[in-house]
C-alpha cells in the first residue's frame, strides 16, 4: 500500500500535471507564438542596451506589483516552479504573501475588484539571490510586457506596461485563451477569473495535494 504524506510527489510527471499538459497541448503552439512576440520585444530592447540588469526588481515588489493572472498563466507558473522547488517551500512562501498583503481579503470598489499591491513571493524563492526564478517562457504575460524605456534603470524609474503590445498581439489568440481558461476551470472547479498570483498558486497547491491523494487511494 503506498504511503500517503501531506505533500506527496512533486514530480512534474505526476498525474495532476499530466492532465494539465493534456489540456494545454492543443493551444500550445499559438500561445507560444504570442509569448515569442513579447520575448522578441525584450531582446530588441536589450540590443539597444535597454534591460533590467541594473535594477533591484521594483516591478516585482509591492511598490509597483499588483499582478493578476488568469488560470492558464497560473498553471504555467505552477508547472515551472514544481521543476525547481519543493512544494512545501512554495506553499509556505505563498501563504506568507497572502497573509502579509491580505490578499485573501478582497476589496471591491464600485463592484470592481481592487488590485492590491504585493511583493511577489517568487522574487526571493532562490534564497539570498533575489530575482524571478521562472523560465522566461513561462512568466505571466504582464511580467513579460512590463519593460524599461531607457537604459541603466535602477529602481523602475522609467518602466511601464506595454499594453499596446499585449492588446494587439493578444487579439490573435483571444479565442484560444478564453477556451483554454474555460477548460482549466472545468478541470479544477475554480472560478474562471483573474487572481493575484499567490492566491492562484495556493489553490493549485491544495488541488494537487487532493488530486494525488485521491489518485493514490484509487490505486490501492
Ligand atoms: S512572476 Fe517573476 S517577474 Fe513576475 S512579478 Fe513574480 S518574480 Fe516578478
Ligand atoms: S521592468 Fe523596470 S522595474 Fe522591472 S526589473 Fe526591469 S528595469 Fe526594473
Amino acid at each position: 500500500m503506498p504511503k500517503i504524506s501531506h505533500h506527496p510527489t512533486t514530480n512534474h510527471q505526476s498525474k495532476f500535471l499530466e492532465t494539465f499538459n493534456e489540456i494545454l497541448l492543443p493551444f500550445e503552439g499559438e500561445i507560444q507564438n504570442f509569448r515569442n512576440e513579447l520575448l522578441q520585444e525584450m531582446s530588441e530592447l536589450n540590443l539597444r542596451g535597454v534591460n533590467c540588469f541594473h535594477c533591484r526588481g521594483t516591478c516585482c515588489l509591492k511598490s509597483r506589483n499588483s499582478m493578476g493572472v488568469t488560470l492558464y498563466e497560473g498553471v504555467e507558473v505552477f508547472k515551472n516552479l514544481l521543476l525547481k522547488f519543493d512544494i512545501s517551500t512554495l506553499e509556505s512562501k505563498v501563504q506568507e504573501a497572502i497573509q502579509k498583503f491580505r490578499l485573501d481579503h478582497p476589496i471591491y470598489i464600485k463592484n470592481k475588484l481592487f488590485r492590491k499591491t504585493y511583493d511577489c513571493p517568487l522574487f526571493e524563492l532562490n534564497g539570498v539571490k533575489t530575482g524571478c526564478p521562472l523560465d522566461k517562457e513561462t512568466k505571466p504575460f504582464g511580467c513579460l510586457a512590463y519593460n524599461p524605456r531607457s537604459s541603466q534603470i535602477q529602481d523602475g524609474e522609467d518602466c511601464y506596461l506595454r499594453e499596446d503590445l499585449l492588446e494587439s498581439t493578444h487579439q490573435n489568440i483571444e479565442k484560444n485563451i478564453v477556451q483554454l481558461n474555460a477548460n482549466i476551470a472545468a478541470f479544477t472547479g475554480f472560478e474562471n477569473t483573474t487572481y493575484p498570483l499567490p492566491i492562484l498558486l495556493y489553490k493549485l497547491i491544495q488541488l494537487q495535494v487532493q488530486f494525488e491523494l485521491q489518485f493514490q487511494v484509487d490505486c490501492k
